[in-house]
């Protein structure tokens, strides 16, 4: 029995061949390959050990929303959909236990409802908990990292454990204990107390979002890491005189020059061509290079 017919037979695995994966990332630039829903935990702990034991590479995605996909993709895609009845999110309470592919707008308006501290973090960003927390992601009004209490995962083992979260756990777009192959299923979340306030700071922010960031368009959120935390990655490609620069369909966008927008009919080697004309540029003009915040298959 071939590797396809495997997957296909395990409950809670929905497999698709040489499917069009187009719509699972926020970019939308064109790409086909093959594709796994999983449905369940233990669809996953039998689901990794098959691939790693066919030394078949994967890539999990959430949302998709820091992520682009090759025209062909080689490694298979891993997409979450987890059941969760949300009327969970009714009453607040002092932790939270979410599957990893609920997305944060549910979280962003559980506290608006309820003025969760730090939970402030969450607006406006397009994301699955998982893909968030394999990010650290976060706003300048703070990182998803200080509001998570455990993360449980999944390693190629099969093996489920759970990971306490300590002062290391994460740094600026980066976590330190998801090991190559592991998928995050689910974490413990907590908040800083209540504050009315917090609903009001949330509304405003997201109107300060929609006036300073492309989100309308199809995009991958930024493209390069600050390459310090006074210096934004946006801000010198636009001193550059970068935005409006075009590579067939793809724009550094005119709104937020750490965007690339996808206005059509736009493909890979499009968005690696204007990557590194914007690196090539960075490192003459200011001798710095530039490091990708989104994330690249073989990258
Ligand atoms: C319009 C727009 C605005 C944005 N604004 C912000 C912002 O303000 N701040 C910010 O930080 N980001 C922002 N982003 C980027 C993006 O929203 C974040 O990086 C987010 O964390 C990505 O989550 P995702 O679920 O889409 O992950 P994906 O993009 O699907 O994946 C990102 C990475 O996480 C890994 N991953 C995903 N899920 C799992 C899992 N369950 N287990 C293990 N690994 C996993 C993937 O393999 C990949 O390496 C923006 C994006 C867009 C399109």
């Amino acid at each position: 029995m071939n590797i396809a017919e495997q997957i296909k037979k395990i409950p809670g695995c929905l497999f698709y061949q040489d499917y069009d994966l187009t719509k699972y990332t926020t970019m939308r630039l064109s790409s086909r390959g093959d594709l796994v829903e999983v449905t369940d935990i233990k669809a996953l702990q039998q689901l990794l050990p098959l691939l790693n034991s066919h030394h078949k590479k994967y890539l999990v995605v959430g949302w998709g929303a820091n992520q682009i996909l090759p025209s062909i993709c080689e490694e298979l895609i891993i997409h979450l959909d987890f059941s969760f009845d949300l009327s969970y999110l009714d009453v607040e309470r002092e932790e939270y236990h979410l599957p990893a592919s609920l997305g944060l707008n549910y979280l962003t308006s559980h506290a608006v409802k309820f003025g969760l501290k730090g939970w402030e973090v969450f607006t406006g960003i397009p994301a699955s908990l998982g893909g968030a927390i394999y990010m650290n992601a976060g706003t300048n009004l703070g990182e998803i990292g200080n509001l998570i209490k455990s993360v449980t995962l999944v390693g190629v083992d099969g093996v489920l454990r759970e990971e306490k979260m300590t002062a290391d756990s994460f740094t600026y777009r980066h976590n330190h204990f998801v090991k190559p192959g592991d998928v995050i299923v689910g974490a413990t979340l907590i908040h800083l107390g209540i504050d009315p306030a917090i609903s009001q700071k949330i509304k405003d922010y997201l109107e300060y979002r929609k006036k300073t960031q492309p989100l309308a368009t199809k995009n991958c959120g930024c493209v390069f890491k600050n390459p310090h935390k006074e210096l934004q990655a946006g801000r010198l490609i636009d001193l550059m005189g970068l935005k409006g620069l075009t590579v067939g369909g793809l724009r550094i966008s005119p709104k937020h020059a750490n965007f690339i927008e996808n206005t059509g009919n736009s493909n890979w080697d499009q968005f690696e061509s204007l990557v590194s004309i914007i690196k090539s540029n960075m490192d003459c003009f200011y001798g710095i290079e530039f490091e990708l915040e989104v994330k690249i298959p073989y990258h």
